[in-house]
């Protein structure tokens, strides 16, 4: 990463109000450096983001990816789009546009102020995946006119001009395929499966397991995560990904129902909804190229993961 003659290196992280951004600004202010947050806000929010108030090395700028951004920074952190497959289906065209143009125009600014820039790709990217455990070297099983393509499909063309402007314009790119990934300052209302089955138990709602259950996903800790992008940032210029960064222990969407009204207690039933369509019905990351290359494992196992973010929702329903 370049450093500034007299002073701190300033670091652009689209997407920064929202759940992964909010604590990705974190680590890289701790470590000294100036942030500059870009988000439209459509589905983060700047509560993630009140600690850092009046903070001196925090700067933020409502912005929407989809069109050029002109700033003066030394890394890119490229997390703008929405994750949740509600929050996604609810305008496919714009989620398209922003993983496309939102590439397109950040690697343009990477080429203009000439910086590396890191890119949050998707274990969607292997769609309904038929190896298991998935390598980076599987190429995925995509539905490419489905109502997840707007995401799996927005991601993969993003990776595509990730790759390209690496080789044809030797950009430093950085691309990073994350599994899911649940923790503190999820938004309560994100619809995704960890958020969605600790709330309703929380409030004594009814647990809502799509289709039977049985399928798969390997959920990893946030702080686990982001310790993953940092060091992939850090890797040095010949390093690219994409790599799988995930917590390969796999467990059935029942055994998550049932893990947290075990752990939260109370009256919830576990009831069956719908399985939506195109639902992938496996998910686990082979995170080889994780360990050999950033010498990076998750350490925080889906227990005390789950402990801690319990933690941060009884104190936000208990809110109101
Ligand atoms: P999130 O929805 O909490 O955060 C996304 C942020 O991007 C929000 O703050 C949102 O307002 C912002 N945003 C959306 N469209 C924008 C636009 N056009 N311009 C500017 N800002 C925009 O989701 P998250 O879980 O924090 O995900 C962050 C990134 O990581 C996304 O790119 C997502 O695809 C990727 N990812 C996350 C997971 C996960 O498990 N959390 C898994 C795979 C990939
Ligand atoms: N899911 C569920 N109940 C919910 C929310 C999600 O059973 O209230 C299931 C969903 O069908 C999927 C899995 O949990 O099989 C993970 O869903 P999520 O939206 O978190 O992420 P995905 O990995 O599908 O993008």
């Amino acid at each position: 990463m370049v450093q500034r003659p007299y002073g701190r290196s300033r670091i652009l992280v689209t997407g920064g109000a929202g759940f992964l951004g909010s604590h990705l600004i974190d680590r890289l202010l701790e470590r000294g450096s100036e942030v500059l947050c870009v988000d439209n806000l459509f589905t983060g929010d700047k509560s993630n983001l009140d600690h850092l108030a009046g903070h001196p090395r925090f700067e933020f700028m409502r912005h929407d990816v989809c069109f050029p951004l002109y700033v003066e920074v030394d890394a890119i952190y490229n997390l703008a789009c929405p994750a949740s497959p509600i929050h996604y289906q609810h305008d496919p065209v714009q989620t398209t546009k922003t993983s496309v143009l939102g590439a397109i125009n950040m690697l343009g600014l990477a080429k203009r102020v000439k910086v590396p820039i890191f890119h949050a790709s998707t274990s969607e990217v292997y769609g309904d995946p038929t190896v298991h455990p998935q390598p980076e070297s599987y190429w995925g099983n995509v539905n490419p006119i489905g109502v997840r393509s707007c995401y799996d499909e927005g991601k993969r063309c993003a990776e595509t001009l990730f790759f390209d402007y690496q080789r044809q314009l030797g950009i430093d790119v950085k691309v990073v395929r994350i599994f899911n990934t649940y923790g503190p300052r999820m938004h309560p209302s994100d619809g995704r499966v960890v958020s969605n089955f600790i709330v309703q138990a929380l409030r004594g709602e009814d647990i809502t397991i799509y289709g039977e259950g049985l399928q798969t996903r390997s959920f990893c800790y946030v702080d686990d995560l982001i310790e993953g992008f940092v060091r992939f940032m850090d890797a040095g210029p010949d390093v690219h990904g994409p790599i799988n960064i995930g917590n390969p222990n796999e467990f059935t969407i029942r055994e998550l129902a049932e893990k947290v009204l075990e752990k939260v207690g109370g009256r919830s039933r576990l009831v069956n909804r719908p399985l939506p369509q195109d639902d992938p019905t496996q998910r686990q990351p082979d995170i080889s190229l994780a360990r050999e290359v950033l010498g990076w494992q998750p350490k925080i196992e889906l227990d005390e993961g789950l402990d801690r973010t319990i933690a941060y929702f009884r104190k936000v329903v208990e809110a109101g």
